[in-house]
């Protein structure tokens, strides 16, 4: 029997009655997720003779410096190092850094690019709810899937995945198996799902039951769990469902009792009243463990008690911009003592995953702000984008900065292409004028995902046309 008549067939025959789940049925239909090629191995290697931005303020930039990895580690960083038996890397002509960290980001909506359209009800809103309803885990996995190879080719080396549509366990699984696969490392947070009504909540046996058996998610330690906690109904929605407090509570409790990282969006456009930051001061949700999003609504005062708190927040230039959230207000977080980091959000608002271009879009809105055209630096942009966004996510003693001893999270840029040639002021060249394809090399833990402008493990006309077909299929079951 051809597959797909039997296919056909096991649909008409009730597959369910065979105990074969309508994933399963989708999964086959779509042509399965084919068994990946294997992660390249974390060998040795030492690139040579870059321009070497540590991101470490103590260390500095090094001209004409390497960077020795070996096992997955940073073995040494500096000029003239000794590295027999070490393959290579002719770094000349190009700047070495961190690898970029994102800190949200709705890896599932990828696919979604560029949808969100000019009408009200092509908004971004309704657009993703309308098609995260039809999604089904395979979907979840083709779109995601999409998100981390591009995550890889732009040189984001940790994405904070914010999975906001996990309308089934599996749709969890698949999910993080799109992320795992393709061996970035993530921070994958286990969220509601589209158009989840108020009398529903996250299923929070499911996340202690995922944190049980993480060791079976993890990637070797690549993806840590996080929560993506919904907040505090306040205002009219507290008065008319007072259970609704109490739910909220018992999910950030579980979460904290577990240690398990929170995200939250919050407070986020800047056009309403300042005063839920407020209320989750005063009910004792804040702290180093609740990352905010957003948080565009938030008044002096209220900086001040999450600075006190010690919650991070996480800026996304390029789609509260788009959206029309509001200019950022990184520095006026910075300026009140709170750590602030970036992220990319989603990209039917963002258009690409190209974070250097959110780092260059924040700089310039705070520049334009303060009249100043020294506001914010390009160095401390990049810093928000590396080893900031490390510390946020709690994984600063691992990543974020080229130090020896930390995870080999490297990235090479090229600097001689028509949009960066002449070698200028390195920090300036990445803020302002990187792209995509100026991206050479990225490195996960030791492993070279991209090296000479090409993805070593993936096969860029498949992830796409995997995508494709997915999205088609889903635009059927709208
Ligand atoms: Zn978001």
């Amino acid at each position: 029997m051809q597959r797909r008549d039997f296919i056909q067939k096991l649909i008409a025959t009730g597959a369910a009655a065979f105990g074969v789940s309508r994933t399963a049925i989708l999964h086959a239909q779509q042509g399965g997720a084919a068994t990946p090629r294997p992660l390249p191995a974390r060998g040795e290697f030492i690139i040579r003779d870059a321009y070497v931005m540590t991101m470490d303020r103590a260390a500095g930039d090094i001209a004409g410096g390497s960077v020795h990895v070996r096992n997955g580690v940073i073995a040494a960083v500096g000029k003239d190092l000794k590295a027999p038996g070490a393959a290579v890397i002719d770094g000349r002509r190009c700047i070495v850094l961190p690898g970029l960290v994102d800190t949200h980001w709705h890896m599932w909506t990828t696919y979604l690019r560029s949808m969100a359209g000019d009408k009200p009800d092509d908004g971004y809103f309704p657009v993703t709810t309308r098609y995260g309803k039809a999604m089904e885990p395979i979907d979840m996995y083709r779109s995601t899937k999409l998100a981390a190879a591009e995550a890889i080719n732009t040189g984001l080396t940790t994405v904070g995945n914010n999975c906001h549509n996990v309308r089934s366990h599996d749709h969890a699984v698949y999910d993080i198996r799109a992320v795992s696969e393709t061996g970035v490392r993530c921070r994958w947070s286990y969220g509601p799902y589209r158009g989840m009504p108020p009398d529903k909540h996250i299923d929070m046996a499911d996340v202690e039951a995922m944190h049980r058996d993480w060791d079976k998610y993890s990637n070797g330690g690549l993806i840590s769990l996080g929560f993506a906690w919904g907040g505090i109904p306040t205002g009219p929605a507290a008065a008319k469902s007072p259970e609704s407090l109490d739910i909220a509570r018992k999910e950030f409790e579980t979460a904290r009792r577990l240690g398990i990282p929170m995200a939250t969006h919050w407070a986020s456009r800047e056009n309403t009243p300042a005063g839920d930051v407020e209320a989750l001061a005063t009910g004792n949700f804040l702290g180093k463990d609740v990352l905010l999003i957003h948080m565009l609504a938030t008044s002096p005062a209220e900086m001040k008690l999450v600075a006190a708190a010690g919650s991070p927040i996480s800026v996304s230039p390029g789609s509260e911009l788009r959206i029309g959230y509001g200019l950022t207000k990184a520095c006026d977080f910075m300026d009140a003592g709170i750590l602030v980091c970036v992220s990319l959000d989603t990209v039917p608002l963002t258009g690409s995953a190209n974070f250097f271009g959110v780092l260059k879009l924040m700089r310039n809105a705070e520049n334009a702000k303060a009249f100043n055209e020294f506001k914010l630096t390009a160095r401390r942009a990049l810093e928000m984008g590396t080893i900031d966004g490390a510390r946020a996510l709690g994984l600063d003693s691992q990543i974020g900065s080229l130090v020896p001893g930390k995870r080999a999270d490297v990235i090479m840029v090229r600097t001689d292409g028509l949009d960066m040639g002449v070698f200028t002021d390195p920090a300036h060249m990445l803020v302002e004028a990187a792209e995509e394809a100026d991206v050479d090399t990225v490195v996960v833990d030791g492993r070279i995902l991209k090296r000479g402008g090409r993805l070593t493990s993936l096969e860029p006309e498949k992830v796409i046309a995997d995508a494709a077909a997915s999205l088609a299929e889903v635009g059927k079951r709208l």
